[in-house]
This record gives C-alpha cells, structure tokens and sequence, in this order.
C-alpha cells in the first residue's frame, strides 16, 4: 500500500520522560508505516531547552506561526528537584507558557469518551470541552495585606497625569485587599477562539460570568463577547446550526449537570482552571484527555492535558514494565494530522486521522486496555496491557480496517 503524503510539514515538539517513550512507539507503531511522516522536528526534551537556553522552545512556537499546525509531546517544568536531577543552567519557563505567550490562544480540553468508561455524572452522554482563558485576573493580581485603620482605593494614573479614584474600603481594623486586571485585546481573542473553534468542531459554545455582581469587571467579558459575536459570527452560527448563549456562572454550573454534553464552556481564568479539574476527573481519567491551543489567527498546538507520567518513567528505567496510557497522546497525532489535511485538502490524510481515532477506541472497547482503564472500566474480561502491547494491540485493528 502506498503511503499517504503530506503537503506542509506539521511541526513535531518532542518532549520528556515516558511520554517521550510513547511518542517514538507511536511514530513507530502507528504513523510511519502508514504516513510519509513530513514533519519539522523540534526537541523540546528538557536536556535539548538546558543546551540551546531554551531556544528551541521559542523556536518551535514561531515555527507554528509559519506552518499553522503543531504537536506537541508533555515536557518537564522544571523546579527546584528538577535543577540538580538534569543539571539545569536556569530554571526554565513552563514551555506551554512560552508557547502560548507566543501564539496567543486559548486552551480548549475535551474528555475523549469511550463505552466502558462512564462519566460519573449520569446525564452526561458527549464530551464538554473547557475553553479557558488564559491570561490575567487573579493569576496576575496584586495582593496587599491591611494591618489596621485606613482608607484603600484603586488609584489609575492616565498618561497625562491626571487620577481616577475608586473606594475599595474604609478598614477599621486588619484585612486583607486584592487588585487585578485584564485587557480588552486578550478577551477579544479569548473570544474570537472560541467562536472559531465552536465553528470548527460545530458545537454550541456558553459563555459565563458573575456579571450581576461585578458590574464593570465580569460586564466588559459579556459585552466584549456580545459585539463580536453580533458583528462577526452571528451569521457564521446561525448556517453552522450551533448557538452562542451567554448566561450567569452560577446558572451555567446548574445547567451542565444536568446537560448531555456535546458544547464548549467557555470560562475566565479562575473558573477554567478549577472546572477543567471538574469536567476531566468527571469523566474518568486525566489519561483520555486531549488539548489544544488555538490562536485568534487560526494556529493549532495539539497536546495531551497529562504530564510526562514520571512515576511510570523511573520504573521504566529501572526494567520494569509500565501500563501508560497513551490515548490522549494518539490524539493530539490525530488532531494535528486532520488539522493539517482539512487546511491542505488532502482528504486521506483526514481519513487517516479518524480511523486511527476509531481503531483505539474499538480496541478499549473490544476489552484491552492500559490499567488505568481497567480499574474503572465497566467492562468485563478486560485483558490488561502494557504500554508497548497497547500500541501494538491498537495496530492489529487498524490494519483489519485499512
Ligand atoms: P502526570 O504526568 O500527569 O502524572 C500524574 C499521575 O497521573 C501519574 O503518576 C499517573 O498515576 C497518572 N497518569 C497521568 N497520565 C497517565 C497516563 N497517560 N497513563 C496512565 N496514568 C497516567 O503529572 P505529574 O506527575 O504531576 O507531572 C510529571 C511532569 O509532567 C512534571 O515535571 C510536570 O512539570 C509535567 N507536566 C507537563 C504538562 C505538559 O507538558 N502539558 C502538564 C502537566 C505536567 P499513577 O502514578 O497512579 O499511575
Ligand atoms: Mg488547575
């Protein structure tokens, strides 16, 4: 059989630890018998960022920009334990945090859904996917703490000097105060992703604040998401058939439990980072969770929301056999591929890219699976794998379907 090819490479951010592992048996496995693999290579393995000062990081995210498409493999954030085990000259950066820094998106999680493995909220039949914004409010406060009596305001300074003043509170005694801010461009692009990637997956996008409450903070979200989606989408929706619906965060969280899933929740920085955490525990496993950056220009960083799974690494090291879960890093492959195929029209390459998706999915299904999976699969005679004879089991079916 002839490989498929590939028209624009898709830039390749290779990564750390026993997801590093998975990523070569993927490529092995997987792509390379199938795929005449075109990709611009980037090793953002901790070791390689050490040697070039983090360089290729910022090297692979412009390299996004140029290609459009990328997948990237979990790395290392380095921390204090970090330092000495690789012999770091700095402690650097999250990569994710340059990456996205540099292409300016939003991320949007979703549970990759399976039969065998039930969400533990009963009504919940698709996939909800978190879009959360990822800049400012409390994750670039400024905190003071109050000793006593006195008087605390918001000073703003404009540039020709002259001062806007708002009380926050006459303090009798001790307490505590919090200043924090955002920026109308970065909520205009948080809202332009979302609008295009509800389009692009053809869901239902919600969006919520506390806008009763907080009258000129939370209302500048809402209002920013209303102009836009008036100008620019309304028409886009109404011949997609989804539905933008703004709504009060306290509301929202009501209406996803008793929802069936199957729309984007987008959400301010705080309330993204705890109800990721929800959605994904709810759903079962950190492990089927895939992730994408999309920026408001329309550049796709196609990930898996785990981390390097280090535990499982130093056993791997040490000889010992290891049942990694490599689901959410298949994915990231198949959403960048398909990515890559819908912007060059190259339709096998899409093809491609679903029956993989398929093939992995009927395999948990047909019972073999990692043992993350087995534990709370609802299944019976499930045959437990290792990591390498889950790729390999993976393989089996995707050959009877090619
Ligand atoms: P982690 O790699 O997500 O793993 C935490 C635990 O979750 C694992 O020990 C394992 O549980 C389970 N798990 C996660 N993914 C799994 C998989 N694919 N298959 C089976 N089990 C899985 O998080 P971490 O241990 O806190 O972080 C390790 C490193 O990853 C850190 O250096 C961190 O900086 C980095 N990290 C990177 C990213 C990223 O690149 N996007 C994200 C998060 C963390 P058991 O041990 O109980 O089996
Ligand atoms: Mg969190």
């Amino acid at each position: 059989m002839a490989k498929i090819q590939m028209k624009t490479p898709l830039v390749e951010m290779d990564g750390d630890e026993m997801t590093r592992i998975l990523w070569k048996m993927i490529k092995d496995e997987l792509l390379t018998p199938f795929i005449d693999l075109n990709t611009e290579y980037y090793d953002l393995g901790l070791e390689h960022r050490n040697e070039t000062n983090d360089q290729v990081t910022v090297d692979s995210a412009n390299a996004t920009k140029k290609y459009g498409v990328a997948v990237k493999c979990a790395t290392i954030t380095p921390n204090a334990a970090r330092m000495t085990e690789y012999d770091l000259k700095e402690m650097w950066k999250s990569p994710n945090g340059t990456i996205r820094a540099i292409l300016d998106g939003t991320v949007f999680r979703a549970p990759i859904t399976v039969k065998g493995i039930e969400p533990n909220v009963r009504s919940w039949k698709k996939p909800i996917t978190i879009a959360r914004h990822a800049y400012g409010d409390v994750y670039k406060g400024s905190e003071m703490k109050i000793p006593g009596g006195g008087k605390c305001e918001i000073v703003y300074t404009a540039e020709d000097g002259s001062e806007t003043r708002e009380l926050i509170h006459n303090f009798a005694g001790p307490g505590i105060v919090q200043g924090m801010h955002n920026i109308d461009a970065s909520i205009e692009s948080f809202a332009r992703s979302c609008f295009n990637y509800a389009l692009d997956t053809k869901q239902d996008l919600w969006f919520a604040t506390k806008d009763t409450i907080s009258k000129k903070y939370d209302h500048t979200f809402k209002d920013i998401f209303q102009e836009i989606y008036d100008k620019e989408y309304d028409d886009k929706f109404k011949a997609a058939g989804i539905e933008y619906f703004y709504t009060l965060i306290d509301d929202a969280v009501a209406r996803v439990m008793k929802s069936e899933g199957g729309y984007i929740w987008a959400c301010k920085n705080y309330d993204g980072d705890v109800m990721s955490d929800m959605v994904s525990s709810a759903f079962g496993s950190l492990a089927m969770m895939t992730s994408v950056l999309v920026s408001p220009e329309g550049y796709y960083e196609y990930e898996a929301a785990h981390g390097t799974v280090q535990r499982h690494y130093y056993k791997h090291l040490k000889g010992e056999e290891t049942s990694t879960n490599s689901v959410a890093t298949i994915f990231a492959w198949t959403g960048a591929l398909r990515k890559r195929g819908e912007l060059d029209g190259t339709s096998d390459l899409v093809d491609f890219a679903n029956k993989l998706e398929k093939a992995t999915l009927d395999t948990i299904e047909a019972g073999t699976m990692t043992k993350d999976l087995a534990l709370i699969t609802t299944l019976e005679n499930v045959t437990v794998v290792n990591s390498e004879g889950f790729i390999k089991a993976i393989r089996k079916t995707l050959e009877a379907m090619l």
